[in-house]
C-alpha cells in the first residue's frame, strides 16, 4: 500500500494534449478492496486517466503510486506486471482467434517460456502450455464462457465479447482492474450479468476502478464515486452523496 494506506494514489495529475488539459491536477485515492466509480460527461478525462494509469500516456505532471511504488513513467508492460489490468472502451479482441486463445495471449506474462523452449518444444514448455490452458479454461468458466471456449471471438455476441475481455484482463492476476465503460452497448440482461460479475471479482479481493455511463450500474456497485468535469475532479463520495451534488447535476445538465 502507499504511505497513506491506499492501494493507489494519483497526485496532481496533469495530462496535456497541446493546449488542452485533459486532466488538470487530479488527486485520486483508491482504497484496497473497493469498487471506485469514475464518472463525468463525455470528454471529461475518464479514459485519459485509464491511459495514464496503464502507462499508455506519460503524464505531463504528477505522480502515481501503486502498492507503495511509483509507477508514473513506467511502460505499459511493467505496469501490467505490477498488477494493473484493464479493459478498453471499445472491445479489443483478436477476432479470428478463439475465446480461449484470446485469454492465452493475456497469460504470456505469467507463463513466460523462453524462446528456446518454444523452438525445441521442451518438456518444460509443454508443461507450461498445459498449465496456461487449464488456467485460461478456468477464467472462461469464471466469466460464463466455458461452453464458448473454441468459438472465434468475432462470432460471440457482443455481451460475451465484453466478458471475454474481462477474462483476459483477469489472466494477468491483477490486484487492480480498470473497466472502461464495460456496460456500453450491452442489453439489460447482459448488464445484470456484468454487475454480478463485478461483484464476484470484488469478492476475490481485486480492487476495481469502474468508468461507466450507466448511472444505475455505477451507483449500485461503487463504494466511492469520483466525478470529473473538463479534466478536473469536481466531486467525490458515496454514490448517494455524489448523485445529489449540485456541481455534478450541473455538469451533466450542462454537458
Ligand atoms: P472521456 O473518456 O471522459 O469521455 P477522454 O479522456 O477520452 O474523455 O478525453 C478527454 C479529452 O482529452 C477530450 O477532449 C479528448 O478529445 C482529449 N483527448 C483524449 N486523448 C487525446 C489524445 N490522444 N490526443 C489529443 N486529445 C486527446
Ligand atoms: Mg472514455
Amino acid at each position: 500500500l502507499t504511505s497513506k494506506g491506499h492501494l493507489l494514489e494519483v497526485r496532481n495529475m496533469v495530462m496535456q494534449f497541446g493546449g488542452l488539459k485533459a486532466l488538470n491536477e487530479v488527486q485520486l485515492e483508491i482504497a484496497k478492496g473497493t469498487v471506485h466509480g469514475l464518472i463525468g460527461p463525455n470528454g471529461s478525462g475518464k479514459s485519459t486517466m485509464m491511459n495514464v494509469l496503464t502507462g499508455i500516456y506519460k503524464p505531463t505532471e504528477g505522480e502515481i503510486e501503486f502498492n507503495g511504488k511509483l509507477i508514473s513513467g513506467s511502460t505499459p508492460s511493467d505496469i501490467a506486471s505490477e498488477g494493473i489490468a484493464r479493459t478498453f472502451q471499445n472491445v479489443q479482441l483478436f477476432g479470428e482467434m478463439t475465446a480461449i486463445e484470446n485469454v492465452l495471449v493475456g497469460l504470456h506474462h505469467t507463463y513466460r517460456s523462453n524462446l528456446l523452449g518454444i523452438i525445441f518444444n521442451t518438456k518444460h514448455y509443454r508443461a507450461e502450455e498445459h498449465a496456461a490452458r487449464l488456467r485460461a479454461a478456468s477464467l472462461l468458466k469464471f466469466v460464463g464462457l466455458a461452453d464458448l471456449a473454441n468459438e472465434e471471438a468475432r462470432n460471440l455476441p457482443y455481451g460475451k465479447q465484453r466478458m471475454l475481455e474481462i477474462a483476459r484482463a483477469l489472466g494477468l492476476n491483477p490486484s487492480l482492474l480498470l473497466l472502461d465503460e464495460p456496460a456500453a452497448g450491452l442489453t439489460a440482461p447482459d448488464i445484470k450479468e456484468l454487475i454480478v460479475m463485478i461483484e464476484k471479482i470484488k469478492e476475490h479481493g481485486i480492487t476495481i476502478i469502474l468508468i461507466e455511463h450507466h448511472m444505475d450500474v455505477v451507483m449500485s456497485i461503487s463504494d466511492t464515486v469520483s466525478v470529473l468535469d473538463f479534466g478536473t475532479k469536481i466531486a467525490e463520495g458515496k454514490p448517494a452523496e455524489v448523485q445529489t451534488d449540485e456541481k455534478v447535476i450541473e455538469a451533466y445538465l450542462g454537458g
